[in-house]
């Protein structure tokens, strides 16, 4: 971290000030998040422990991978394994990671690029560090999101995007404080390259300590703040969030994040993600890597699975 990173955040494009009365979306909970063990055996915070797919619709998981500074051949990855019904979003903080579907998408991400895969009906993948990362060890630090996709649109073919940080929008708050970073969706009238079925905003900020922040967020989406690093408040009565917390946020117009005074993070800086998007209000029926609407489908996922109709691994790759 920081990943993406400026060398004159002044020199960006500036938030506008709103002249119009706004509404400052309101913090309904501070949630914590739990520990858990992904993929061939790498820590995680679940950033969504506590909270209901009712509240953190469209996604339905958030996992913070890391920071974690392995050494030598300890970096762990996610090898082959299958997903159905909604899609994958991994925004990189630090390392490398190779990819690879039965789809025949694949590429490598490095710090600060974000990569899209729509499982849609069915995709198996293989996230692992990369060779070079895996021989030598270093940082490894990964957020991974859970995109859900509506029933109309389950059934979808797979999808594999690459998006490099380089083609972020990037913004500053009105004083320079702030740091954007926005990855998808729109603020302020600035659009993010990423791009999902189910609309989403997803937004990297960094603050400089004792620094605010207002978003203009789309009053359609929802809105929680995930902090990565750092000390928080939310809102404009200041809830107090911390690292690895998400504040979960009411209707407005909105977002305010302040960055305490003082700050124990690795970069000096509050570091937080602003994410939401529009809610596909459906019955959400999850189980292992599969998100459908009904637990007959999951039955069928895990059959599909098991008769190899959800891909195969390709043989170049055995
Ligand atoms: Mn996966």
């Amino acid at each position: 971290m920081p990943a993406l990173s400026v060398s004159d955040v002044t020199a960006l494009t500036r938030l506008a000030l709103s002249t119009e009365p706004i509404v400052d979306r309101p913090v309904i909970s501070v949630t914590t998040a739990s520990r858990d063990v992904e993929g061939a055996g790498f820590p995680v915070y679940r950033g969504f422990a506590g909270l209901h797919t009712v509240h953190t619709d469209p996604f339905v998981l958030l996992d913070q991978a890391g920071p974690v500074n392995n050494g030598p051949f300890e970096t762990k990855g996610a090898p082959w394994h299958p997903h159905r019904g909604f899609e994958t979003v991994t925004y990189l903080l630090d390392g490398a990671i190779v990819h690879k579907d039965s789809n025949g998408g694949g590429g490598i991400i490095h710090e600060g690029d974000t990569q899209w895969m729509t499982a849609g009906a069915g995709v198996l993948h293989d996230e692992l560090p990369t060779e070079e990362i895996f021989n030598a060890g270093g940082r490894q630090h990964a957020i991974q999101l859970w995109v859900n996709l509506p029933a109309s649109l389950k059934w979808t073919p797979p999808r594999y995007q690459t998006v490099a940080a380089g083609s972020y929008a990037l913004l500053a708050s009105p004083d320079a404080g702030a740091f954007v970073r926005l990855i998808a969706g729109e603020i302020d009238g600035h659009s993010g390259p990423g791009s999902t079925h189910t609309p989403i905003t997803l937004a990297h900020v960094t603050i400089v300590p004792g620094a605010q922040v207002t978003i203009p967020w789309d009053p359609t989406h929802s809105a929680m703040v995930y902090v990565l690093d750092g000390q928080s408040t939310v809102g404009l009565d200041g809830h107090p969030v911390l690292a690895h917390q998400t504040a979960l946020l009411g209707e407005g117009d909105t977002v305010t994040v302040s960055a305490e005074s003082t700050q124990q993070s690795a970069t000096g800086s509050l570091e937080v993600l602003i994410l939401g998007g529009r809610p596909i209000r459906e019955a959400v029926a999850q189980y292992g890597p599969f998100v459908m609407n009904t637990k007959a489908e999951i039955r069928q996922a895990l059959e599909d699975f098991e008769a190899g109709r959800l891909g195969t691994i390709p043989a170049d790759v055995l």
